[in-house]
């Protein structure tokens, strides 16, 4: 069996009720015929109603499981018999894993481990071609290459970019849980030959987004006329890419990519901080005009502990070697952002008053 997207294949999915595991299972419905097995443990970040649109479609189903849990994991992996694993599952907040790292070290790195150690189980008893189309991607991000010279400080007009060769140095409890989560992931396809791939990508954006990061945060604030905070001087510059153009090259990363790569993920769209807010407010005085300027609201406040200044991705390997560009600008992907925030005040309200999970689709069912 060969592993593209012409055969139907089940794919495990793991974090898909998180922001960008929900557009990846709502692209794989919509855009394949692959089947999917949903794995979440529905943390604070994890949102049934994000799927609300795929959740009846007859390829989907969802298992509430902990990539901690060992023998829950053993009983999925028997039960579906996926052909493709993504492991997107994770504590994915800078900011949380300050406050208590504990967490990120569980879920990122024991929960890797679980998970890799359950696969490669699965994975050994499988025969022949099925044995031989078995992937394993795990899902990772650019912040595990710790942060690049930024304009500012330096006189070099040539700006580095992160490639898939720049040695590891993580700054914060997250991006150290992620880097470790991607070695024991390196450590399992040399030692054990499980058909692994990697991807590390830079800051997402877009719908479905959890309130608490920059995006949708500034973009909620702003509506409820609350202060828009923007850490230190606003100057960190982060490389933006839309969650849909994300979505789209995991999925010809884990039905065609190389055993064994890595592959950097980015949209070309290096940002200050400062001029995201900026940009965000400017749309909302077009589109849902008051009597003051958005702008008006933004607040500095102390920068965040150890904050990586500049992340910028060459995404040379995986535009080459697969065909992957992204199709939208940050201008068109931001203003669709900010529309679909205005259209979806519901959405918002249940994911931080947690009213939705378990409510209206009965956890137990699904
Ligand atoms: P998210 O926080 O929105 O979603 C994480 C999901 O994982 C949630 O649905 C949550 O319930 C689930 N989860 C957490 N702990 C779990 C556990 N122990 N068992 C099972 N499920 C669990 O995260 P996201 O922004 O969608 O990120 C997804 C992945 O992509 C992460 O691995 C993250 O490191 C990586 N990444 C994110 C970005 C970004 O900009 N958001 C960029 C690059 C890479």
């Amino acid at each position: 069996m060969e592993c593209n997207e012409k055969n139907s294949l089940k794919i495990l999915v793991t974090g898909g009720a998180g922001f960008i595991g929900s557009a990846v299972i709502r692209h794989l419905i919509h855009d394949t015929s692959h089947e999917i097995v949903n794995v979440d443990k529905l943390t604070y970040a994890g949102n049934l109603e994000s799927l609300e649109s795929i959740s009846n479609n007859a390829r989907y189903s969802f298992e509430q499981v902990d990539i901690c849990d060992a023998n829950a994991l053993k009983r999925v992996f028997n039960q579906h018999q996926p052909n493709i694993v993504m492991h997107l599952a994770a504590e994915s907040h800078v900011d949380r894993s300050i406050d208590g790292p504990g967490e990120f070290i569980q879920t990122n790195i024991v929960g890797t481990y679980t998970l890799l150690e359950q696969a490669r189980s699965y994975w050994e008893q499988l025969e022949g071609d099925k044995k031989a189309a078995f992937r394993f991607h795990h899902i990772s991000t650019d912040e595990v290459y710790g942060d690049l010279p930024h304009p500012d400080e330096t006189a070099n007009k040539v700006l580095p970019l992160f490639t898939e060769k720049t040695p590891y140095a993580p700054s914060s409890p997250y991006s150290a849980s992620k880097a470790g989560s991607d070695h024991l992931v390196r450590a399992w396809q040399r030692t054990f030959g499980l058909p692994t791939l990697l991807t590390n990508c830079s800051n997402n954006y877009g719908p479905y987004h959890f309130p608490e990061k920059l995006i949708p945060l500034v973009i909620l604030n702003a509506l409820e006329g609350k202060s828009i905070p923007v850490y230190g001087k606003g100057n960190q510059i982060r490389d933006w890419l839309y969650v849909e153009d994300h979505a789209r090259a995991l999925v010809l990363v884990a039905t065609r990519g190389v055993i064994g790569e890595t592959y950097n993920i980015g949209g070309h769209n290096e940002k200050q901080n400062l001029d995201v807010v900026k940009t965000i407010c400017a749309i909302l005085d077009e589109v849902k005009p008051k009597e003051t300027s958005y702008l008006e609201q933004i607040t500095f406040v102390s920068d965040r502990p150890g904050h990586d200044m500049r992340y910028a991705i060459d995404a040379g390997k995986i535009e080459q070697e697969l065909g992957w560009t992204p199709a939208e600008t940050f201008e068109s992907g931001l203003r669709k952002t900010v529309e679909w925030y205005l259209a979806n005040q519901e959405w918002c309200q249940h994911v931080q008053d947690g009213s939705y999970a378990g409510e209206r689709l009965g956890k137990g069912q699904l």
